[in-house]
């Protein structure tokens, strides 16, 4: 039930972006003011809180956190706090008891349907498929197209890789760790159909032999956004019951302080 609510969410989204005919990148701005909502960058907010919706009189306003420079964040807090404003049932439900304000926890962390709902919006809006994928065909698979995609759509490489995972027919795998431990994992639809394939689950352990799990055991390499390539097994990674060869493409994420590991398989002897 909840994750056709999700997905109906995106396309929400999505067709916004069509019947509006908006363009990459998605000027959030231009589309808050054609609703009269009013946004404001908040210098200082309670920790983890990534925006607000407010209520004033019959108009709406949108704050958002600045403690995160990144301006791919700060438009997915934007983006996530406009789904608030237009998917349905929304309003009522972040104003129910005559509340006046909303704090979101943008960025997929929140367990909370309605933010759920909000961040799957947020995607659809700034990264809406038809155009995401029109980009996509550009550029070669794995990081280089994640790096492309996320400079065109002004979204945070880890909302562009997360998108891309779900949209390619790739076969990729998008990785988020910290120290030997896996964050969560999201993988295209072509990389599950691999034959024997398990999904690493949140809290597992990262490969003992990968890349990944080496390069997290420098700190630096994380804060100083290094970034370090291999070829890659995805027996190990994802139990896979094949030898098919792999990339892996490693990069740590700054004040983020996790790596994000982009897997990318590569079938030149089949099909
Ligand atoms: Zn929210």
């Amino acid at each position: 039930m909840s994750d056709s609510r999700l997905e109906d969410a995106t396309l929400h989204a999505e067709k916004l972006v069509r019947d509006e005919r908006l363009e990459l990148p998605i000027d959030l701005m231009a589309l808050a003011h054609s609703r009269d909502i009013l946004i404001e960058a908040k210098p200082e907010s309670a920790k983890g809180v990534s925006g607000m919706l407010l209520q004033v009189g019959n108009n709406f306003a949108i704050g958002y956190a600045t403690h995160i420079k990144s301006k791919g964040f700060q438009r997915f807090s934007i983006a996530h706090e406009l789904g608030h404003f237009f998917l349905a049932g929304h309003p009522e439900h972040v104003f129910k008891g005559g509340k006046l304000m909303h704090e979101s926890h943008a960025g997929f962390g929140s367990g909370d349907q309605i933010e759920l709902e909000a961040d799957h919006f947020a995607a659809g809006l700034l990264m809406p498929s038809h155009l995401f994928k029109a980009e996509a065909g550009k550029y070669s698979d794995g990081f280089t197209a994640i790096e492309k995609l996320a400079e065109r759509c002004e979204a945070s490489l880890t909302a562009s890789a997360i998108r891309y995972a779900e949209l390619t027919d790739a076969a990729v795998a998008v990785v988020i760790s910290t120290g030997p431990t896996v964050n969560y994992c999201f993988t295209s639809s072509a990389m599950r159909s691999i034959r024997g394939y398990k999904h690493p689950l949140k809290g597992s352990l990262l490969p003992r032999d990968s890349l990944t799990r080496a390069f997290n055991q420098t700190d630096s390499n994380i804060l100083s956004a290094r970034r370090e390539d291999d070829s890659a097994d995805l027996i190990t990674w994802f139990r896979a019951e094949d030898e098919i060869d792999a990339y892996e493409e490693v990069l740590g994420l700054g004040e983020y302080g996790k790596t994000m590991t982009i897997i990318t398989a590569e079938f030149s002897d089949e099909d």
